[in-house]
C-alpha cells in the first residue's frame, strides 16, 4: 500500500482537515492507494499557490522552461517500473500498457519543451497610418487538468505539459481510480526543479469531486480548464465552466468504428482491429468499438480475428506479462454481461470470449449486432466488441456516423483513394487509413466531435487551446482623430 500526499505550493500536503481515501485493487480488493481526500479550502489554495509562481514562469524564458520540461522526461523515463507496479495495483493494467503510458507521457513532455521556442504570433496590416498591429500569443494564466484513469500517465501529462510549455501555472486533480500514478507524474515534475508553486496536484474523494473542481474553476485566477474522462461528466464540467465563463477543452468518450472494406489486406486489417480493440482490454477512448466489416469479406475477417483474439494472454499482470490485465471496476464486468445478454437474445453470435466472472476479462466477439442491441450504441470500454456486417461503401458510412460519439475511426481499403474518401465522410475528430483506430502522437492535433467533446489537445492546436491570442498596436505616426 502506498501512501501519498498532495502538491500544493511546492510542498508536499494532507488535507486541511486530514481526510483521506483509499483505492483498492480491482481484482483482490487490497487496499493500493491511501490518498488526501481535499478540502474546499486545499482546492483554493492550489489556486492561490498556481496564481503566485505564475509571474516568474510566465516571464521565464523558452530556453529555460524548454530545459526542465526536458528533464522531467528524462525523469519520468527513470520511473518506468514504480509506474508500472502502480498502474497494476491501481486499475489493473498490464506492463505492456503502463510502459507504453511512460513512453509517451515522456515523448509529450519532450514535444512541450520543443513547443516552448514554437509559440509565435503574427503582424497583421492596419489600415491606421503608422500603426504596428499584432496578434500575440500570451500565457493564459492558471489552468486546471483534470484526467483518468484509463491511459493515467499520458493523459495526466497531456492535461499539464503543453499549458506549461505555454507558460501557465497548473493544477492536476488526480484521478480517484489510480491517485498513486498520477502522484509519479507530479514527482517527476517536481525533480525536475520547475519552481515551487508551478505545477500543482490536488487528489479528492470520489463524492467531492463536484465541489473540488467548482471551488477551483470558480476561482477569477482559474483562465483555462481541461477535462478527459466520460461525456457524462463533461457535460457537468462544460456547466460549470460556463457558469463560471472559463474556456474548456473536453475530450469525452468514444465509439470507434473499424471500417472493413471488400478490398481490403485482411491481415493487415486483422492485425490493426487486434491492437485496436483489446490494447489495455479496450478501456482506451480511441478503441475500436464497432467493427464494420463488408458482407463480402466479413466470414474470413471475423474467422482470423477471432483466431488472434482467443491467442491473447489474459491474467492478473502483478504475476507476469500479459495482453489483458484486469479491467477497471467490477462494474464493468456487469454492465458488459447485461450487453452481451441484451445482444445475443436479439440474435447476435457470440464468436468467442462471453461472459466473465471477475474482472478478468476474456477478448469478446459478438457478430451480427444490429442497431436494436444495446452495444450497437453503447461505448464498452472493456475487451467485448460489436462486428456489424454491410453490404458497400454507403452502408458503411451510414454505419460509421449512426453514433452519438466521434472521436477516432478506421478504414482499411486497398483502393486507397476510395479509402480516404470514405475517411473524408466519417463524423470524427480522427481518422486513420489502413491503421489501427488507438493511435497517438504528442503532435497531432487530438480531440472529438458530436458527443466525443470539443478542443484540440497536441501540437499547434494545443498552443491554441492554452493561450491568450491579443491584438497589440503601436502607433509610430501622429495620428488623426475626427474630433
Ligand atoms: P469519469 O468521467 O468518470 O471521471 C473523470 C474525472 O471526472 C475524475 O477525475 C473525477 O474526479 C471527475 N469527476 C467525476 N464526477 C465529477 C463531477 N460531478 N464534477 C467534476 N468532476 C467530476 O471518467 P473515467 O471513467 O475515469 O474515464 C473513462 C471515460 O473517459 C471513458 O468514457 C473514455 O472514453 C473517456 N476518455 C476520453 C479520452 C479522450 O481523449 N477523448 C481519453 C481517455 C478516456
Amino acid at each position: 500500500m502506498i501512501d501519498i500526499q498532495m502538491l500544493i505550493g511546492g510542498t508536499q500536503r494532507a488535507a486541511a482537515n486530514g481526510a483521506t481515501f483509499e483505492r483498492r485493487n480491482p481484482l483482490d480488493h487490497s487496499v493500493a492507494t491511501r490518498a488526501p481526500a481535499a478540502t474546499v479550502e486545499d482546492a483554493k489554495a492550489a489556486v492561490e499557490a498556481a496564481a503566485k509562481a505564475f509571474p516568474v514562469w510566465s516571464a521565464m524564458g523558452p530556453g529555460e522552461r524548454r530545459t526542465l520540461l526536458m528533464k522531467a522526461a528524462q525523469a519520468l523515463e527513470a520511473k518506468g517500473e514504480a509506474i508500472a507496479a502502480a498502474m497494476a495495483a491501481e486499475t489493473g493494467a498490464s506492463g505492456i500498457w503502463a510502459h507504453f503510458n511512460v513512453h509517451l507521457g515522456a515523448d509529450m513532455l519532450l514535444e512541450a519543451a520543443a513547443i516552448t521556442t514554437q509559440i509565435s504570433g503574427e503582424v497583421i496590416p492596419s489600415n491606421v497610418p503608422g500603426n504596428v498591429a499584432m496578434a500575440v500569443r500570451q500565457p493564459a494564466g492558471v489552468v486546471l487538468g483534470i484526467a483518468p484513469w484509463n491511459a493515467p500517465v499520458i493523459l495526466g501529462v497531456r492535461a499539464i505539459s503543453t499549458p506549461l510549455a505555454c507558460g501557465n501555472t497548473v493544477i492536476l486533480k488526480g484521478s480517484e481510480l489510480c491517485p498513486a500514478t498520477h502522484g509519479l507524474i507530479i514527482e517527476a515534475l517536481q525533480e525536475a526543479g520547475l519552481p515551487p508553486g508551478v505545477v500543482n496536484f490536488v487528489t479528492n474523494a470520489p463524492q467531492d469531486a463536484g465541489a473540488v473542481v467548482d471551488a477551483i474553476v470558480a476561482h477569477p485566477a482559474l483562465r483555462r480548464v481541461n477535462f478527459t474522462g466520460s461525456t457524462k461528466v463533461g457535460k457537468l464540467i462544460a456547466q460549470t465552466c460556463a457558469k463560471y465563463l472559463k474556456p474548456a477543452v473536453l475530450e469525452l468518450g468514444g465509439k470507434a468504428p473499424f471500417v472493413v472494406l471488400d478490398d481490403a489486406d485482411l491481415d493487415a486489417a486483422v492485425a490493426a482491429a487486434t491492437f485496436g480493440a483489446f490494447a489495455n482490454s479496450g478501456q482506451i477512448c480511441m478503441s475500436t468499438e464497432r467493427i464494420i466489416v463488408d458482407a463480402a469479406v466479413a466470414d474470413t475477417f471475423v474467422a482470423k480475428l477471432a483466431e488472434r483474439a482467443k491467442a491473447l494472454p489474459l491474467g492478473d499482470p502483478r504475476l507476469g506479462p500479459v495482453v489483458l490485465g484486469s479491467v477497471v471496476d467490477q462494474a464493468t464486468v456487469d454492465r458488459c454481461n447485461a450487453l452481451i445478454d441484451d445482444a445475443l437474445a436479439k440474435g447476435a453470435t457470440l464468436v468467442c470470449g462471453g461472459k466473465a466472472t471477475n474482472t478478468l476479462m476474456p477478448a469478446t466477439l459478438l457478430d451480427h449486432v444490429t442497431p436494436e442491441m444495446h452495444i450497437y450504441q453503447e461505448e464498452t470500454f472493456a475487451p467485448v466488441k460489436a462486428i456489424v456486417r454491410v453490404n458497400g461503401v454507403e452502408e458503411a458510412v451510414a454505419c460509421a456516423n449512426d453514433n452519438e460519439f466521434g472521436l477516432a475511426a478506421a478504414v482499411f481499403g486497398r483502393d486507397v483513394s476510395r479509402a480516404w474518401q470514405v475517411a473524408n465522410r466519417i463524423e470524427s475528430g480522427i481518422c486513420h487509413v489502413n491503421g489501427p483506430t488507438v493511435h497517438n502522437e504528442a503532435q497531432m492535433p487530438f480531440g472529438g466531435v458530436k458527443a466525443s467533446g470539443y478542443g484540440r489537445f497536441g501540437g499547434k492546436a494545443g498552443i491554441d487551446a492554452f493561450t491568450e491570442l491579443r491584438w497589440i498596436t503601436v502607433q509610430n505616426a501622429p495620428r488623426h482623430y475626427p474630433f
